[in-house]
């Protein structure tokens, strides 16, 4: 899979798709979304369908390893802001889940 192939998916392009008004809030997918993730097919209609912030992890940071996940910081399973998605293990996903209410997002968005 090449999804940084210009003619097939760009991030420039995927953001289009996003509420990105707010360069360092959450870009909230706009699209079809399933399970509360955004989705985006890729390729036409016989294109493969992707998790929209899987996809813009990809299209920034490059391939995601086997069996990792992306995880948002933020808590926002639309948002696809780079900036928010952190690529991890599912367990490391439960121990982030425990550790919500010390990190850096939550002050962000303003609760203490
Ligand atoms: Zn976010």
């Amino acid at each position: 899979m090449n999804v940084s192939e210009p003619a097939v998916m760009t991030f420039d392009r995927l953001r289009t798709y996003a509420d990105c008004t707010d360069a360092d809030g959450c870009w909230e997918w706009k699209r079809g979304k399933s399970s509360g993730y955004g989705r985006v097919r890729v390729g036409g209609k016989r294109g493969q369908v992707y998790r929209a912030h899987r996809l813009a992890y990809e299209l920034v940071n490059g391939p995601i390893p086997d069996g990792a996940v992306v995880m948002h910081a933020c808590d926002n399973p639309p948002c696809i802001n780079p900036a928010h998605l952190i690529v991890g293990t599912q367990g490391e996903n439960i121990a982030d889940r425990d550790l919500k209410g010390h990190g850096w997002w939550t002050r962000k968005k303003g609760t203490p």
